[in-house]
């Protein structure tokens, strides 16, 4: 069976394809991203109203290439899976109309679905099905958290999050104090490749041996790193931006890592998956290989394209949904921008 997945959540229209396979595992048929990234970055930031009408232009032209990359038409397809929440009101609310008007004409079953979730269940379009439990570290522009999962979607409990910035988020604002463009996570990746990750050393949040065992912080971090560019310019000094950059990316993988790497071990998971926008980083990846295997925990990261905003993701949990044959959302849901984490369905 055919499930056509639709993400409007932020400033990424996706239409994805996967298919369900007999044996319940899941693959992907097509990927299809329009970004209105381009749109906001004068802004240094995602502007609601501007995302809104770009999904509304992108939507059905996304949907069209998505079905011709997989080579099938819209008659082929046996269920439509929409990002429900958590995200922006008015992008949502794009998705969940086009995908009810999907289902409705094509009068199959509907299934508004959680965003976060399509992170963590977008991995097993790439390394197979998930161990029955495992742990999930979401790492995106707004949200860090950690993810105690059983079934990919079935029971999903949060363990740890940030109590202030998320991890892209810290990305996106220490690129804008670099004077890097926006989003700030691919170019601050690429400067960090040229600089020394000891240079500097920026302060790790809620370390200390008081601090909550498995929530993070990143706002003093960026804002170390702001006071610091601050004094050096002061001083007339040139900015070693990949010294900054790799300092900076290598606080927030250290505390990334060492967090997920000690909640796995406490709680018994063999199984680490990185997820979202913040899991392409190529130095948090490397550290969380490396502790991991020391750790004899599995650890598994979505090729870069798949672990930012997407369609195939939305079908990927569409698709295991069904097959634990869990009931379809009628077609009165709504979009529900702060829909928690535990939420799989919406109804
Ligand atoms: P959410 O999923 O929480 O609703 P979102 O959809 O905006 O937020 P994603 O698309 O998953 O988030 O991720 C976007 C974030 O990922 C941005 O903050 C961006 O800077 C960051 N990011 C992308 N690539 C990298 C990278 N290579 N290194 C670090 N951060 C990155
Ligand atoms: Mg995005
Ligand atoms: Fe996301």
């Amino acid at each position: 069976r055919i499930v056509l997945g639709i993400e409007t959540s932020c400033d990424e229209t996706g239409a994805g394809l996967v298919r369900l396979e007999p044996d319940g595992s899941v693959r992907l048929l097509a990927d299809a991203v329009a970004s209105s990234v381009d749109e906001h970055a004068r802004f240094g930031g995602v502007v609601p109203e501007i995302a809104s009408r770009a999904h509304l232009e992108a939507m059905e032209p996304t949907v069209r290439r998505a079905l011709d990359e997989a080579g099938i038409g819209l008659a082929d397809v046996d269920a439509v899976a929409v990002t429900a929440g958590p995200g922006l009101a008015g992008a949502l609310m794009v998705g969940v109309s086009a995908a009810k008007a999907y289902a409705a004409a094509l009068g199959v079953p509907l299934y508004g679905v959680n965003h976060l979730l399509g992170h963590v269940a977008v991995d097993t379009l790439e390394n197979g099905p998930l161990p029955r439990h495992c742990l999930a570290l979401l790492v995106s522009g707004g949200h860090t958290q950690l993810l105690s999962v059983s079934g990919v979607a079935e029971e999903v409990t949060e363990i740890g999050s940030t109590i202030d910035d998320a991890a892209g988020e810290a990305y996106d604002k220490v690129a804008r104090i670099l004077e890097l463009p926006y989003p700030g996570g691919p170019p601050i990746d690429k400067a960090a490749r040229e600089g020394d990750p000891e240079a500097i050393a920026f302060p790790r949040g809620l370390t200390g041996p008081r601090d909550p065992k498995f929530d993070f912080s990143f706002s003093g971090l960026k804002t170390a790193v702001a006071r610091w560019v601050e004094q050096a310019r002061d001083a007339g000094r040139q900015l070693p931006i990949a010294d900054i950059a790799a300092s900076f990316q290598e606080a927030v993988a250290d505390v990334l890592t060492d967090k997920a790497v000690r909640a796995a071990t406490e709680l018994g998971l063999d199984t680490l998956v990185l997820s979202g926008g913040v899991a392409a980083n190529s130095r948090l990846s490397a550290l969380a290989g490396q502790r991991c295997a020391e750790a004899g925990i599995t650890l598994r990261v979505p090729r870069p394209r798949l672990c930012t905003d997407n369609g195939a993701m939305i079908a990927a949990v569409g698709a295991h949904v069904m097959a634990t044959g869990v009931e379809p959302s009628s077609l009165g849901i709504s979009a529900d921008p702060g829909m928690p984490v535990s939420t799989v369905v919406a109804y």
